[in-house]
Protein backbone atom coordinates (compact mmCIF):
# COMPACT_ATOMS: atom_id res chain seq x y z
CA UNK A 1 0.00 0.00 0.00
CA UNK A 2 2.76 2.29 0.67
CA UNK A 3 2.71 4.89 -2.25
CA UNK A 4 6.12 5.34 -3.92
CA UNK A 5 5.78 9.29 -3.69
CA UNK A 6 6.64 10.65 -0.57
CA UNK A 7 4.50 13.78 -1.44
CA UNK A 8 1.65 10.86 -1.30
CA UNK A 9 2.30 10.99 2.65
CA UNK A 10 -0.73 11.96 4.87
CA UNK A 11 0.52 13.53 8.17
CA UNK A 12 -1.11 14.02 11.21
CA UNK A 13 0.10 16.34 13.36
CA UNK A 14 -0.32 15.94 16.96
CA UNK A 15 -0.34 12.81 19.85
CA UNK A 16 -3.31 13.25 21.85
CA UNK A 17 -7.05 11.52 20.97
CA UNK A 18 -7.29 13.54 17.83
CA UNK A 19 -4.23 12.72 16.54
CA UNK A 20 -3.85 9.49 17.57
CA UNK A 21 -7.58 8.02 16.63
CA UNK A 22 -6.97 9.73 12.73
CA UNK A 23 -3.74 8.09 12.38
CA UNK A 24 -5.71 4.88 13.14
CA UNK A 25 -8.58 5.29 11.12
CA UNK A 26 -6.49 6.01 8.31
CA UNK A 27 -4.81 2.63 8.51
CA UNK A 28 -3.93 1.01 6.32
CA UNK A 29 -2.88 4.06 4.58
CA UNK A 30 0.41 5.24 5.24
CA UNK A 31 0.44 8.16 7.91
CA UNK A 32 3.15 10.30 9.57
CA UNK A 33 2.38 10.72 12.93
CA UNK A 34 4.53 14.34 14.15
CA UNK A 35 4.24 14.94 17.96
CA UNK A 36 6.17 17.92 19.21
CA UNK A 37 7.07 15.68 22.46
CA UNK A 38 7.27 12.18 22.99
CA UNK A 39 3.89 10.63 22.86
CA UNK A 40 1.49 10.65 26.26
CA UNK A 41 3.32 13.85 27.47
CA UNK A 42 2.28 17.68 26.80
CA UNK A 43 -1.07 16.93 25.56
CA UNK A 44 -4.71 17.42 27.22
CA UNK A 45 -5.70 14.36 26.49
CA UNK A 46 -3.83 12.40 29.64
CA UNK A 47 -5.27 15.37 31.83
CA UNK A 48 -8.47 14.29 31.02
CA UNK A 49 -10.45 13.11 34.73
CA UNK A 50 -14.86 13.50 33.80
CA UNK A 51 -14.96 11.29 30.66
CA UNK A 52 -16.79 10.74 27.38
CA UNK A 53 -20.64 11.61 27.14
CA UNK A 54 -22.62 9.24 25.21
CA UNK A 55 -26.12 8.62 25.42
CA UNK A 56 -26.10 4.87 26.50
CA UNK A 57 -28.11 4.87 29.67
CA UNK A 58 -31.62 3.06 29.14
CA UNK A 59 -33.56 7.00 29.98
CA UNK A 60 -31.55 8.64 27.59
CA UNK A 61 -31.23 9.14 23.39
CA UNK A 62 -28.81 11.38 21.47
CA UNK A 63 -31.86 13.50 20.72
CA UNK A 64 -31.54 14.78 24.45
CA UNK A 65 -27.80 14.45 24.38
CA UNK A 66 -27.88 16.82 21.41
CA UNK A 67 -30.18 18.94 23.36
CA UNK A 68 -28.00 19.41 26.32
CA UNK A 69 -25.31 20.42 23.49
CA UNK A 70 -26.69 22.94 22.06
CA UNK A 71 -28.30 24.28 25.48
CA UNK A 72 -25.25 24.51 26.56
CA UNK A 73 -23.91 26.23 23.19
CA UNK A 74 -25.84 29.52 23.86
CA UNK A 75 -27.18 29.77 20.24
CA UNK A 76 -24.16 28.94 18.48
CA UNK A 77 -23.94 24.92 18.12
CA UNK A 78 -25.06 23.99 14.75
CA UNK A 79 -27.88 21.59 15.59
CA UNK A 80 -26.99 19.05 12.51
CA UNK A 81 -23.34 18.74 13.78
CA UNK A 82 -24.66 17.99 17.21
CA UNK A 83 -27.23 15.52 16.12
CA UNK A 84 -24.22 13.72 14.44
CA UNK A 85 -21.53 13.73 16.75
CA UNK A 86 -24.27 12.58 19.41
CA UNK A 87 -25.59 10.07 17.24
CA UNK A 88 -22.37 8.37 16.92
CA UNK A 89 -21.36 8.57 20.51
CA UNK A 90 -22.77 5.11 21.40
CA UNK A 91 -19.91 3.62 18.07
CA UNK A 92 -17.07 5.86 19.65
CA UNK A 93 -16.98 4.13 22.83
CA UNK A 94 -17.48 0.84 20.84
CA UNK A 95 -14.53 1.61 18.69
CA UNK A 96 -12.44 2.21 22.06
CA UNK A 97 -13.26 -0.52 23.07
CA UNK A 98 -12.71 -2.57 20.65
CA UNK A 99 -9.32 -0.81 20.76
CA UNK A 100 -8.42 -2.15 24.46
CA UNK A 101 -9.91 0.68 26.23
CA UNK A 102 -11.62 -0.94 29.69
CA UNK A 103 -14.52 1.41 30.52
CA UNK A 104 -15.54 1.27 34.42
CA UNK A 105 -18.82 -0.99 34.32
CA UNK A 106 -21.43 -1.89 37.63
CA UNK A 107 -19.93 -4.55 39.58
CA UNK A 108 -18.56 -7.31 37.27
CA UNK A 109 -21.65 -6.88 34.77
CA UNK A 110 -21.47 -5.67 31.43
CA UNK A 111 -23.08 -2.84 31.84
CA UNK A 112 -20.97 0.69 31.42
CA UNK A 113 -21.43 3.07 34.87
CA UNK A 114 -22.62 6.03 34.09
CA UNK A 115 -21.83 9.07 35.79
CA UNK A 116 -23.44 12.54 36.22
CA UNK A 117 -21.88 16.04 34.77
CA UNK A 118 -23.43 19.69 35.06
CA UNK A 119 -25.71 20.63 32.44
CA UNK A 120 -26.42 16.96 31.11
CA UNK A 121 -29.78 15.85 31.74
CA UNK A 122 -28.39 12.53 32.23
CA UNK A 123 -26.14 10.27 33.40
CA UNK A 124 -24.10 9.57 30.25
CA UNK A 125 -20.55 10.04 31.19
CA UNK A 126 -18.23 6.70 30.37
CA UNK A 127 -14.80 7.23 32.69
CA UNK A 128 -12.19 4.29 32.83
CA UNK A 129 -9.69 3.95 36.06
CA UNK A 130 -12.32 6.20 38.03
CA UNK A 131 -11.29 9.85 36.91
CA UNK A 132 -8.40 8.80 34.76
CA UNK A 133 -9.74 8.32 31.81
CA UNK A 134 -7.66 10.06 29.29
CA UNK A 135 -4.36 8.62 30.85
CA UNK A 136 -6.77 5.44 30.37
CA UNK A 137 -7.60 5.94 27.11
CA UNK A 138 -4.68 7.53 25.86
CA UNK A 139 -2.39 4.71 26.99
CA UNK A 140 -4.41 2.06 24.93
CA UNK A 141 -4.39 4.27 21.63
CA UNK A 142 -0.44 4.76 21.90
CA UNK A 143 0.21 1.04 22.55
CA UNK A 144 -1.83 0.53 19.01
CA UNK A 145 -0.46 3.34 17.47
CA UNK A 146 2.78 2.08 18.32
CA UNK A 147 1.79 -1.27 16.59
CA UNK A 148 0.15 -0.12 13.76
CA UNK A 149 2.62 -0.92 10.53
CA UNK A 150 0.80 1.80 8.65
CA UNK A 151 2.19 4.50 10.82
CA UNK A 152 5.95 6.40 11.11
CA UNK A 153 5.61 7.96 14.45
CA UNK A 154 8.56 10.95 14.59
CA UNK A 155 8.47 11.94 18.28
CA UNK A 156 9.98 15.42 19.32
CA UNK A 157 9.20 16.78 15.95
CA UNK A 158 7.48 20.47 16.24
CA UNK A 159 5.80 21.50 13.25
CA UNK A 160 6.79 25.13 12.61
CA UNK A 161 5.04 26.31 9.14
CA UNK A 162 3.29 24.40 6.81
CA UNK A 163 4.25 23.94 3.39
CA UNK A 164 1.97 25.64 0.62
CA UNK A 165 2.58 24.55 -3.04
CA UNK A 166 1.95 27.26 -5.81
CA UNK A 167 -1.60 27.35 -5.45
CA UNK A 168 -2.00 27.75 -2.07
CA UNK A 169 -2.62 23.84 -0.87
CA UNK A 170 -1.28 22.38 1.81
CA UNK A 171 2.09 19.96 0.13
CA UNK A 172 3.78 19.03 3.50
CA UNK A 173 4.66 20.44 6.77
CA UNK A 174 7.94 21.63 7.69
CA UNK A 175 9.47 20.49 11.30
CA UNK A 176 12.24 20.89 13.66
CA UNK A 177 13.39 19.24 16.72
CA UNK A 178 11.32 19.79 19.83
CA UNK A 179 13.83 22.61 21.91
CA UNK A 180 15.59 23.55 19.06
CA UNK A 181 17.27 27.01 19.59
CA UNK A 182 17.40 28.18 16.35
CA UNK A 183 20.42 26.42 15.15
CA UNK A 184 18.09 23.90 13.44
CA UNK A 185 16.53 25.13 10.01
CA UNK A 186 13.23 23.47 10.09
CA UNK A 187 13.50 20.44 7.64
CA UNK A 188 10.39 19.71 4.80
CA UNK A 189 8.09 16.50 5.14
CA UNK A 190 6.16 16.66 2.13
CA UNK A 191 2.72 15.04 2.08
CA UNK A 192 -0.48 15.54 0.20
CA UNK A 193 -2.24 15.68 2.99
CA UNK A 194 -2.45 17.33 6.62
CA UNK A 195 -4.80 16.71 9.53
CA UNK A 196 -3.74 19.30 12.32
CA UNK A 197 -4.81 17.64 15.82
CA UNK A 198 -2.36 20.09 18.04
CA UNK A 199 -4.68 20.68 21.19
CA UNK A 200 -5.37 23.91 22.66
CA UNK A 201 -4.68 27.49 24.10
CA UNK A 202 -5.06 26.97 27.76
CA UNK A 203 -1.41 27.48 28.21
CA UNK A 204 -1.92 31.26 27.21
CA UNK A 205 -3.10 31.67 30.24
CA UNK A 206 -1.71 32.69 33.89
CA UNK A 207 -4.45 30.36 35.61
CA UNK A 208 -4.78 26.88 33.44
CA UNK A 209 -5.51 23.38 33.51
CA UNK A 210 -3.74 22.82 30.21
CA UNK A 211 -0.24 21.84 29.79
CA UNK A 212 1.80 25.01 29.37
CA UNK A 213 2.67 23.99 25.91
CA UNK A 214 -1.03 24.35 24.32
CA UNK A 215 -0.47 27.47 23.43
CA UNK A 216 -2.46 27.03 19.76
CA UNK A 217 0.26 26.03 17.71
CA UNK A 218 -2.18 24.68 15.20
CA UNK A 219 -3.76 28.26 14.97
CA UNK A 220 -0.87 29.77 14.05
CA UNK A 221 0.06 27.13 11.30
CA UNK A 222 -3.30 27.11 10.03
CA UNK A 223 -3.48 31.00 10.03
CA UNK A 224 -0.09 32.04 8.27
CA UNK A 225 -1.53 29.35 5.83
CA UNK A 226 -4.43 31.55 5.11
CA UNK A 227 -7.23 29.34 6.43
CA UNK A 228 -10.17 30.72 8.62
CA UNK A 229 -10.49 30.81 11.79
CA UNK A 230 -14.15 30.68 13.54
CA UNK A 231 -15.15 31.73 17.10
CA UNK A 232 -11.54 32.15 18.55
CA UNK A 233 -12.94 34.57 21.34
CA UNK A 234 -14.64 31.69 23.47
CA UNK A 235 -12.50 29.98 25.39
CA UNK A 236 -13.99 28.13 28.24
CA UNK A 237 -13.05 28.36 31.67
CA UNK A 238 -13.26 25.86 34.22
CA UNK A 239 -14.68 27.26 37.80
CA UNK A 240 -12.80 24.30 40.10
CA UNK A 241 -9.19 24.12 38.96
CA UNK A 242 -7.65 23.66 42.15
CA UNK A 243 -5.87 26.78 44.01
CA UNK A 244 -2.83 25.11 45.38
CA UNK A 245 0.08 27.14 43.95
CA UNK A 246 0.78 24.54 40.65
CA UNK A 247 0.98 25.71 36.92
CA UNK A 248 -0.48 24.41 35.33
CA UNK A 249 -3.49 23.84 38.12
CA UNK A 250 -4.97 20.48 38.72
CA UNK A 251 -8.57 20.09 38.48
CA UNK A 252 -11.16 19.30 40.46
CA UNK A 253 -13.45 17.44 38.12
CA UNK A 254 -17.10 18.59 37.50
CA UNK A 255 -18.47 15.09 38.27
CA UNK A 256 -17.69 15.51 41.87
CA UNK A 257 -20.39 18.36 42.15
CA UNK A 258 -22.31 15.70 39.89
CA UNK A 259 -22.20 13.40 43.03
CA UNK A 260 -23.28 16.09 45.08
CA UNK A 261 -20.25 18.18 45.64
CA UNK A 262 -21.30 21.52 47.03
CA UNK A 263 -19.08 25.30 46.73
CA UNK A 264 -18.74 27.56 49.45
CA UNK A 265 -16.71 30.38 50.63
CA UNK A 266 -15.00 31.56 53.11
CA UNK A 267 -17.74 31.93 55.23
CA UNK A 268 -19.36 28.45 54.25
CA UNK A 269 -22.15 30.03 52.37
CA UNK A 270 -22.97 27.84 49.72
CA UNK A 271 -23.20 31.09 47.29
CA UNK A 272 -24.69 28.76 44.35
CA UNK A 273 -27.96 27.86 45.99
CA UNK A 274 -29.66 30.55 44.59
CA UNK A 275 -28.57 30.33 41.10
CA UNK A 276 -30.79 28.05 38.53
CA UNK A 277 -28.94 24.80 38.41
CA UNK A 278 -26.79 25.46 41.37
CA UNK A 279 -23.24 23.48 41.34
CA UNK A 280 -24.47 21.65 38.27
CA UNK A 281 -24.97 25.21 36.26
CA UNK A 282 -23.35 25.35 32.96
CA UNK A 283 -19.61 26.23 33.29
CA UNK A 284 -19.57 29.63 32.76
CA UNK A 285 -22.08 30.57 34.91
CA UNK A 286 -20.35 28.26 37.91
CA UNK A 287 -17.05 29.99 36.81
CA UNK A 288 -18.33 33.67 36.63
CA UNK A 289 -20.47 33.04 40.19
CA UNK A 290 -16.65 31.55 42.16
CA UNK A 291 -14.47 34.84 40.32
CA UNK A 292 -17.65 37.51 41.72
CA UNK A 293 -16.58 35.69 45.06
CA UNK A 294 -13.04 36.02 44.40
CA UNK A 295 -13.29 39.34 43.31
CA UNK A 296 -15.13 40.43 46.76
CA UNK A 297 -12.29 38.92 48.89
CA UNK A 298 -13.75 35.66 49.47
CA UNK A 299 -11.70 32.18 49.17
CA UNK A 300 -13.72 29.47 47.34
CA UNK A 301 -14.26 25.89 48.14
CA UNK A 302 -15.01 22.85 46.67
CA UNK A 303 -16.81 20.44 49.64
CA UNK A 304 -17.09 16.98 48.63
CA UNK A 305 -17.17 15.79 52.27
CA UNK A 306 -20.88 15.03 52.88
CA UNK A 307 -21.60 14.08 49.21
CA UNK A 308 -18.05 11.31 49.31
CA UNK A 309 -16.47 11.39 52.66
CA UNK A 310 -14.08 8.68 52.71
CA UNK A 311 -15.16 7.37 48.91
CA UNK A 312 -13.60 10.41 47.40
CA UNK A 313 -10.46 8.05 47.99
CA UNK A 314 -11.68 4.93 45.87
CA UNK A 315 -13.98 6.56 43.29
CA UNK A 316 -11.75 9.68 42.50
CA UNK A 317 -8.32 8.60 43.05
CA UNK A 318 -7.09 10.81 40.72
CA UNK A 319 -8.44 14.03 42.48
CA UNK A 320 -7.40 12.69 45.74
CA UNK A 321 -3.39 12.59 44.29
CA UNK A 322 -3.52 15.80 43.31
CA UNK A 323 -4.83 17.36 46.41
CA UNK A 324 -2.01 15.32 48.40
CA UNK A 325 0.66 16.35 46.17
CA UNK A 326 -0.49 19.86 46.87
CA UNK A 327 -0.63 18.82 50.47
CA UNK A 328 -4.63 19.13 50.56
CA UNK A 329 -6.56 16.02 52.35
CA UNK A 330 -10.00 15.99 50.79
CA UNK A 331 -11.42 13.60 53.32
CA UNK A 332 -10.92 15.97 55.63
CA UNK A 333 -10.66 19.73 54.09
CA UNK A 334 -12.59 21.09 51.46
CA UNK A 335 -10.36 21.82 48.53
CA UNK A 336 -9.53 25.44 47.34
CA UNK A 337 -10.66 26.30 43.86
CA UNK A 338 -10.96 28.86 41.09
CA UNK A 339 -11.62 28.93 37.84
CA UNK A 340 -8.91 28.59 35.19
CA UNK A 341 -8.68 28.42 31.59
CA UNK A 342 -9.67 25.02 30.21
CA UNK A 343 -10.78 24.52 27.16
CA UNK A 344 -10.87 26.12 23.31
CA UNK A 345 -14.45 26.33 21.92
CA UNK A 346 -12.88 28.22 18.85
CA UNK A 347 -10.38 27.13 16.36
CA UNK A 348 -9.59 26.31 12.94
CA UNK A 349 -13.12 26.36 11.05
CA UNK A 350 -13.95 23.23 9.80
CA UNK A 351 -16.53 21.62 7.72
CA UNK A 352 -18.10 18.28 8.52
CA UNK A 353 -15.73 16.26 6.89
CA UNK A 354 -13.18 18.25 9.10
CA UNK A 355 -11.66 19.81 6.23
CA UNK A 356 -10.15 23.62 6.50
CA UNK A 357 -10.80 26.68 3.93
CA UNK A 358 -7.00 25.83 2.72
CA UNK A 359 -6.93 22.70 0.68
CA UNK A 360 -5.22 19.42 1.93
CA UNK A 361 -6.00 20.72 5.51
CA UNK A 362 -8.07 19.35 7.90
CA UNK A 363 -8.55 19.78 11.90
CA UNK A 364 -9.30 17.81 15.01
CA UNK A 365 -9.89 18.02 17.91
CA UNK A 366 -9.46 20.80 20.26
CA UNK A 367 -7.94 23.01 17.49
CA UNK A 368 -10.93 22.65 15.34
CA UNK A 369 -13.98 24.65 15.06
CA UNK A 370 -16.89 22.29 13.81
CA UNK A 371 -19.98 23.50 15.30
CA UNK A 372 -20.29 21.03 18.07
CA UNK A 373 -19.75 23.76 21.08
CA UNK A 374 -20.65 27.31 19.84
CA UNK A 375 -20.22 29.58 22.65
CA UNK A 376 -19.62 27.20 25.77
CA UNK A 377 -19.05 23.10 25.44
CA UNK A 378 -20.88 20.97 27.36
CA UNK A 379 -18.81 18.54 29.52
CA UNK A 380 -17.06 15.90 28.43
CA UNK A 381 -18.36 16.56 24.61
CA UNK A 382 -14.39 17.43 23.29
CA UNK A 383 -12.82 13.52 23.32
CA UNK A 384 -16.03 12.58 21.85
CA UNK A 385 -15.86 15.37 18.70
CA UNK A 386 -12.15 14.45 18.92
CA UNK A 387 -13.46 10.52 18.28
CA UNK A 388 -16.25 11.15 15.66
CA UNK A 389 -14.11 13.38 13.46
CA UNK A 390 -11.32 11.44 13.45
CA UNK A 391 -13.14 8.87 11.39
CA UNK A 392 -14.81 11.06 9.44
CA UNK A 393 -11.60 13.02 8.15
CA UNK A 394 -10.03 9.76 7.91
CA UNK A 395 -13.02 8.37 4.92
CA UNK A 396 -13.08 12.38 3.68
CA UNK A 397 -9.43 11.49 3.22
CA UNK A 398 -9.77 7.77 2.19
CA UNK A 399 -12.55 8.95 -0.40
CA UNK A 400 -9.55 10.85 -1.88
CA UNK A 401 -6.11 9.04 -1.86
CA UNK A 402 -6.57 7.49 -5.14
CA UNK A 403 -6.43 10.81 -6.62
CA UNK A 404 -3.35 11.60 -8.33
CA UNK A 405 -1.36 14.68 -6.40
CA UNK A 406 -2.39 18.32 -7.55
CA UNK A 407 0.32 20.18 -6.41
CA UNK A 408 3.69 21.64 -7.68
CA UNK A 409 6.72 21.20 -5.25
CA UNK A 410 6.15 23.37 -2.09
CA UNK A 411 7.86 26.43 -1.52
CA UNK A 412 9.80 27.20 1.76
CA UNK A 413 7.56 29.04 4.76
CA UNK A 414 7.34 32.78 3.85
CA UNK A 415 10.59 35.01 4.84
CA UNK A 416 7.65 36.86 6.80
CA UNK A 417 7.84 34.24 9.24
CA UNK A 418 11.04 32.10 8.94
CA UNK A 419 13.78 32.38 11.65
CA UNK A 420 11.79 29.30 14.13
CA UNK A 421 13.34 29.69 17.29
CA UNK A 422 11.60 27.73 19.98
CA UNK A 423 13.21 27.39 23.30
CA UNK A 424 15.30 30.80 23.76
CA UNK A 425 12.30 33.17 24.80
CA UNK A 426 13.31 34.85 28.07
CA UNK A 427 10.20 33.42 30.47
CA UNK A 428 9.05 36.95 31.74
CA UNK A 429 7.72 37.60 28.19
CA UNK A 430 6.32 34.36 28.11
CA UNK A 431 4.50 34.93 31.88
CA UNK A 432 3.89 38.71 30.47
CA UNK A 433 1.38 37.25 27.61
CA UNK A 434 -0.14 34.66 30.36
CA UNK A 435 -1.16 37.81 32.43
CA UNK A 436 -2.10 40.14 30.27
CA UNK A 437 -4.50 37.08 28.34
CA UNK A 438 -5.83 36.27 32.35
CA UNK A 439 -6.79 40.09 33.29
CA UNK A 440 -7.73 41.48 29.70
CA UNK A 441 -9.29 38.32 28.07
CA UNK A 442 -10.12 36.34 30.78
CA UNK A 443 -13.86 35.78 32.57
CA UNK A 444 -14.89 38.96 32.25
CA UNK A 445 -13.73 41.37 29.11
CA UNK A 446 -14.30 45.09 28.47
CA UNK A 447 -13.53 46.99 25.44
CA UNK A 448 -10.24 49.17 27.88
CA UNK A 449 -8.98 46.28 28.75
CA UNK A 450 -9.13 44.55 25.21
CA UNK A 451 -7.68 47.34 23.02
CA UNK A 452 -4.97 47.31 25.98
CA UNK A 453 -4.16 43.46 24.98
CA UNK A 454 -4.47 44.22 21.65
CA UNK A 455 -1.84 46.71 21.65
CA UNK A 456 0.05 44.43 23.80
CA UNK A 457 0.24 41.96 21.08
CA UNK A 458 0.79 43.53 18.44
CA UNK A 459 3.88 45.23 19.94
CA UNK A 460 5.07 41.72 20.40
CA UNK A 461 3.91 40.48 17.11
CA UNK A 462 6.67 43.25 15.39
CA UNK A 463 9.27 41.69 17.57
CA UNK A 464 8.16 37.84 17.80
CA UNK A 465 11.02 36.58 15.51
CA UNK A 466 13.38 37.95 18.50
CA UNK A 467 11.84 36.68 21.40
CA UNK A 468 11.20 33.36 19.74
CA UNK A 469 7.43 33.70 20.88
CA UNK A 470 6.12 34.25 17.27
CA UNK A 471 3.19 31.63 17.95
CA UNK A 472 2.24 32.68 21.38
CA UNK A 473 1.76 36.37 20.42
CA UNK A 474 0.01 35.88 17.69
CA UNK A 475 -2.45 33.73 18.68
CA UNK A 476 -3.25 35.52 21.80
CA UNK A 477 -3.42 39.23 19.39
CA UNK A 478 -6.25 36.61 17.62
CA UNK A 479 -7.84 35.95 20.68
CA UNK A 480 -7.97 39.02 21.98
CA UNK A 481 -9.06 40.77 18.53
CA UNK A 482 -11.98 38.87 18.27
CA UNK A 483 -13.21 39.27 21.43
CA UNK A 484 -12.93 43.05 21.58
CA UNK A 485 -14.95 42.28 17.85
CA UNK A 486 -18.00 40.65 19.61
CA UNK A 487 -19.95 43.27 21.17
CA UNK A 488 -22.15 40.70 23.38
CA UNK A 489 -22.21 38.60 26.47
CA UNK A 490 -22.97 35.19 24.72
CA UNK A 491 -21.78 31.76 26.11
CA UNK A 492 -18.12 31.46 28.12
CA UNK A 493 -17.20 35.46 26.54
CA UNK A 494 -18.79 37.72 28.79
CA UNK A 495 -18.59 41.60 28.25
CA UNK A 496 -18.97 44.02 31.28
CA UNK A 497 -19.55 46.85 28.80
CA UNK A 498 -21.99 44.70 26.46
CA UNK A 499 -24.05 42.36 28.71
CA UNK A 500 -26.96 41.51 26.28
CA UNK A 501 -27.05 39.50 23.24
CA UNK A 502 -26.80 40.77 19.42
CA UNK A 503 -28.62 38.31 16.56
CA UNK A 504 -26.45 35.25 16.52
CA UNK A 505 -23.50 34.49 14.58
CA UNK A 506 -20.56 32.85 14.17
CA UNK A 507 -16.88 35.40 14.14
CA UNK A 508 -14.73 34.30 11.29
CA UNK A 509 -10.97 35.63 10.52
CA UNK A 510 -8.21 35.29 8.46
CA UNK A 511 -4.59 36.16 9.97
CA UNK A 512 -4.53 39.32 7.84
CA UNK A 513 -8.04 40.44 8.82
CA UNK A 514 -6.75 40.14 12.04
CA UNK A 515 -3.78 42.30 11.64
CA UNK A 516 -6.40 44.57 9.79
CA UNK A 517 -8.76 44.76 12.86
CA UNK A 518 -5.37 45.34 15.37
CA UNK A 519 -3.90 47.82 13.16
CA UNK A 520 -7.37 49.76 13.52
CA UNK A 521 -8.01 49.54 17.53
CA UNK A 522 -4.09 49.99 17.29
CA UNK A 523 -4.45 53.24 15.56
CA UNK A 524 -8.23 54.37 17.56
CA UNK A 525 -6.36 53.71 20.86
CA UNK A 526 -3.04 55.52 19.67
CA UNK A 527 -1.70 58.80 21.62
CA UNK A 528 -2.64 61.44 19.24
CA UNK A 529 0.60 62.17 17.71
CA UNK A 530 0.65 58.91 16.28
CA UNK A 531 -2.71 58.60 14.92
CA UNK A 532 -2.90 58.05 11.25
CA UNK A 533 -5.27 60.83 10.11
C1 LIG B 1 -7.46 18.89 33.08
C2 LIG B 1 -8.36 18.59 31.92
C3 LIG B 1 -9.45 17.77 32.07
C4 LIG B 1 -10.29 17.49 30.98
N1 LIG B 1 -11.34 16.61 31.14
C5 LIG B 1 -12.08 16.28 30.06
C6 LIG B 1 -13.09 15.28 30.15
O1 LIG B 1 -13.29 14.68 31.19
N2 LIG B 1 -13.80 14.98 29.03
C7 LIG B 1 -13.60 15.62 27.83
O2 LIG B 1 -14.28 15.32 26.84
N3 LIG B 1 -12.63 16.55 27.73
C8 LIG B 1 -11.87 16.88 28.79
N4 LIG B 1 -10.88 17.82 28.66
C9 LIG B 1 -10.62 18.40 27.33
C10 LIG B 1 -9.90 17.35 26.50
O3 LIG B 1 -8.98 16.66 27.30
C11 LIG B 1 -9.16 17.99 25.34
O4 LIG B 1 -10.00 18.87 24.65
C12 LIG B 1 -8.69 16.91 24.37
O5 LIG B 1 -7.92 15.96 25.06
C13 LIG B 1 -7.89 17.54 23.26
O6 LIG B 1 -7.34 16.49 22.51
P1 LIG B 1 -6.44 16.86 21.27
O7 LIG B 1 -5.96 15.57 20.72
O8 LIG B 1 -7.16 17.80 20.39
O9 LIG B 1 -5.21 17.69 21.92
P2 LIG B 1 -4.10 17.26 22.97
O10 LIG B 1 -4.49 16.06 23.73
O11 LIG B 1 -3.78 18.48 23.77
O12 LIG B 1 -2.87 16.86 22.05
C14 LIG B 1 -2.20 17.85 21.29
C15 LIG B 1 -0.96 17.20 20.70
O13 LIG B 1 -0.41 18.05 19.71
C16 LIG B 1 0.99 18.12 19.89
N5 LIG B 1 1.45 19.37 19.28
C17 LIG B 1 1.07 20.64 19.58
N6 LIG B 1 1.69 21.51 18.77
C18 LIG B 1 2.48 20.79 17.95
C19 LIG B 1 3.37 21.12 16.90
N7 LIG B 1 3.57 22.39 16.51
N8 LIG B 1 4.03 20.12 16.27
C20 LIG B 1 3.84 18.82 16.63
N9 LIG B 1 3.01 18.45 17.62
C21 LIG B 1 2.33 19.42 18.26
C22 LIG B 1 1.17 18.04 21.40
O14 LIG B 1 2.50 17.67 21.72
C23 LIG B 1 0.15 16.97 21.72
O15 LIG B 1 0.70 15.70 21.48
C24 LIG B 1 -10.05 18.10 29.73
C25 LIG B 1 -8.94 18.93 29.58
C26 LIG B 1 -8.10 19.18 30.65
C27 LIG B 1 -6.91 20.08 30.46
Amino acid sequence: MRPANPCDRLIVVGGGIAGLATALHLAPLPVTLLVASPLGQHASTPLAQGGIAAALGEDDRPALHAADTLQAGAGLSDPDVATRVTGAAPSCIHWLVAQGVSFDRIGSADELLLGLEAAHSRRRIVHADGDRTGKSVLEVLIHVVRNAPSIQIMENRRVTDLALDANGAVAGVFCAPWGSNGGDEPVLVPGRAVVLATGGVGGLYAHTTNPLSARGAGLALAARAGAVLRDLEFVQFHPTAIAADRDPMPLATEALRGEGAVLVNSRGERFMQGILGAELAPRDVVARAIFAQIGAGERVFLDTRAALGEQIVSKFPGVTALCRAAGLDPVRDPIPVRPAAHYHMGGIKADSQGRSSVEGLWACGEVASTGLHGANRLASNSLLEALAYAAWIADDIRGMAHQPLMGQPPSPPSALWRGYRSGDHPSSLLWEIRSVMDRQVGVLRDATGLQQAVRHFSALTRDAHATGLRDPTLVSLMIAVAAYARKESRGSHQRLDHPGLMPEQHSEMTLDQALGIAAEIDDETAPPARRVA
